[in-house]
């Protein structure tokens, strides 16, 4: 007999998202469904944290059931798997936002790499999403979820098929757990071995064996409860007694990822505040590595207990970094909100940052290959702190890496780079880009390759600014071989010879008129040092942007009026020469010629001519004159 009226269930549909989330995840043809299992794990484990949270301020919420827990039932009789922790639980109105709509952003990516992957791929994606409720039904073709929360007199439940609705209501408080929530899936025919004993007890312990709150399981319904997992915090043990094993099963529990970690860090600091470390560098590039907001994954614990995924642990180019830092010394009550003001976050920060930097530097010097994986993943987000984070400049300019123009698909150090200077050379040379190969043949670099000078290809957006911001290394300063004079007359070529560095005057005469051709459209137009090959490129003023950035900070919207390039002319080139040699009479010609000029080098830049109609025309001319004379 209810003692109190009991609005009937309501029924109401998933928000659009999720229907269509469920629907990729109920017809999902992953052989790895183990999933799941995981992810409703883990869920139970951060409701227990919470609550460990929430009972420092209100110790009262933990009533007679102090110790955290997760419960795993089976029923192979009634087909049905149950999670149940004791955590902080939900309200009906909780359970209607949480189990009914996402939450996280980049849900269109998630689904859109999720038709797109094929087999396990696909389910390691889940979790990195945070959409892994829905993983249930794709073994459960019901689940019902009840919950107490942690303090309130009643209780709700949450129903669904995954077919476009969900109920929710309240229910008596004898039909939901004490405290905290209860997940019971209905299993799909297919899945029916979720319920035998030797396979959940594996799977869980594989995949969820160090979350920190002890798992326990029980075979039957009527079964007795044995503890499978113990909850004990791995990062407090010390590192001999923990395998790679133990230590890759964390890293996946506690990051939401499936590969195995790249490097690994474990320490315990003493001195003036004392904090266990744990953290590992992903073997893959997490889908969020770009994402705007560039927020860090590094969780903080005081003493164990769970505060915060948003304290800002570590700088922004390291937000790759996964793990967790448990300190002694921040009280249990602070304010999440204050962390950040802590001085001793601050010293935590410094302290992680820089053991982290001198770990890549060792694997640099002692794994050269494992060493540049991680740069091939991460190099474009390390090199964020290049103008971030001054105080380490040099650091990061030690561990950077590049493509040069005469390393092939070898990386090189910026060691490297000036142990290879060539005679009178003093300026670390750069061409910054998009695509590389483009970069390695393009006008700008021929004199440099003339003179077996090697020039780095930066391709990351990231490099446009860092490379202005006034760096240098062992003195060397970076200068753009797209920007300014190139000052290569003093650097040797091969042999000896020297181009001459005359020009002659019917060259020097072809330019001035070139330049009084094309008028406002460039800021100057020259003889050019950098060319060898090519008649013409495109080149930024002297005191101006690097032209990449330039394109970059217009493409977005930053920047009103582009600048006026220089246009730079080869005087050794036959072209050029024989232009130069043309009579007063030719006036039509050479104006084509000038303009024609122009466009190519915007051309070789990967730009469109300045006036398309205008360049055919100019273009069929100088054709029909070809056939004409022929
Ligand atoms: P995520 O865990 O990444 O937030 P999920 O889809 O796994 O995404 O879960 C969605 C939300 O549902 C959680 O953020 C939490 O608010 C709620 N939730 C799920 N399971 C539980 C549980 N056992 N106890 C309390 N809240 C839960
Ligand atoms: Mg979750």
């Amino acid at each position: 007999m209810t003692t109190m009226t009991e609005a009937a269930p309501e029924t109401r549909s998933f928000e659009a998202d999720v229907t269509k989330l469920l629907h990729l995840m109920v017809h999902s043809v992953y052989s790895d469904k183990d999933v799941f299992l995981r992810e409703l794990i883990s869920n139970a484990a951060d409701a227990c944290e919470k609550l460990r949270y929430e009972a420092i301020a209100r110790p009262e919420l933990l009533g007679e059931d102090p110790q955290p827990r997760i419960t795993v039932t089976l029923d192979p009789d009634q087909r049905q798997l149950t999670i149940e922790d004791n955590g902080i639980g939900m309200t009906e109105a909780e359970m209607a936002e949480a189990l009914g709509t996402i939450a996280r952003s980049g849900t269109k990516a998630f689904m859109e790499q999720f038709s797109a992957t094929k087999d396990a791929e696909g389910s390691q994606l889940i979790g990195q999403f945070g959409v892994g409720f829905y993983s249930a039904f794709m073994v459960a073709d019901r689940v019902d979820v009840t919950s107490r929360q942690a303090g309130a007199d009643d209780a709700a439940i949450w129903s669904s098929d995954g077919l476009g609705t969900y109920t929710v209501g309240e229910v008596e408080v004898s039909q939901a757990p004490q405290r905290g929530t209860r997940v019971v899936l209905h299993l799909k025919e297919e899945a029916a071995d979720y319920t035998q004993r030797f396979s959940v007890e594996h799977k869980i312990k594989t995949q969820s064996g160090h979350v920190p709150v002890p798992i326990f399981l029980r075979e039957k319904p009527d079964g007795e409860p044995q503890q499978i997992a113990d909850g004990a915090a791995l990062w407090t043990r010390a590192k001999s007694d923990i395998s790679e094993e133990d230590y890759t099963d964390f890293y996946r529990s506690n990051a939401g990822q499936f590969d195995a970690p790249a490097l690994t860090l474990h320490y315990r600091a003493e001195g003036t505040h004392e904090y266990n470390v744990l953290a590992f560098i992903p073997e893959t590039r997490p889908f969020d590595l770009f994402d705007p907001d560039r927020a860090g994954r590094m969780k903080l614990y005081v003493r164990r207990v769970f505060i915060t995924a948003e304290a800002r642990l570590l700088p922004r180019y390291l937000r790759f970094v996964r793990g967790l830092v448990d300190s002694q010394d921040l009280p249990l009550n602070v304010s999440r909100e204050m962390i950040q003001e802590s001085p001793v976050l601050a010293s935590i920060q410094k302290g992680v940052t820089n053991r982290l930097l001198g770990e890549l530097d060792k694997l640099a010097q002692s794994d050269g290959d494992a060493y540049l994986k991680i740069w091939e993943n991460f190099g474009a987000v390390l090199k964020e702190g290049l103008y971030e984070d001054y105080a380490r400049r040099e650091t990061l300019l030690g561990l950077a890496r590049f493509r040069t123009s005469t390393s092939g698909t070898d990386w090189r150090s910026l060691q490297d780079y000036v142990a290879g200077l060539k005679e009178n050379q003093t300026a670390i040379y750069y061409a910054v880009g998009t695509d590389l190969d483009r970069l390695a043949t393009s006008p700008q670099l021929e004199g440099f390759r003339a003179r077996g000078i090697e020039v780095l290809l930066l391709t990351d957006q990231v490099d446009s600014f860092w490379v202005t911001s006034g760096l240098d290394f062992e003195g060397k300063a970076f200068k753009s071989v797209t920007q300014g004079l190139s000052d290569l007359s003093l650097i040797p070529l091969p042999g000896g010879e020297q181009p001459s560095a005359e020009t002659s005057d019917a060259v020097s005469a072809f330019i001035n008129f070139v330049k009084t051709t094309l008028g406002e459209a460039v800021s100057d137009v020259r003889a050019s040092e950098r060319l060898t090959e090519s008649a013409v490129c495109l080149v930024a003023p002297d005191s101006g942007m690097d032209r990449q950035l330039e394109r970059l900070l217009a493409s977005a919207g930053q920047l009103g009026q582009a600048s006026k390039p220089v246009l730079e002319i080869n005087p050794r080139h036959d072209l050029v020469t024989r232009l130069s040699a043309l009579g007063e009479d030719e006036e039509g010609l050479r104006e084509d010629a000038a303009h024609l000029l122009f466009d190519e080098a915007r051309v070789a830049d990967g730009e469109l001519p300045v006036d398309p109609r205008a360049f055919s025309a100019r273009l069929g001319r100088i054709l029909l004159r070809g056939i004409g004379s022929a």
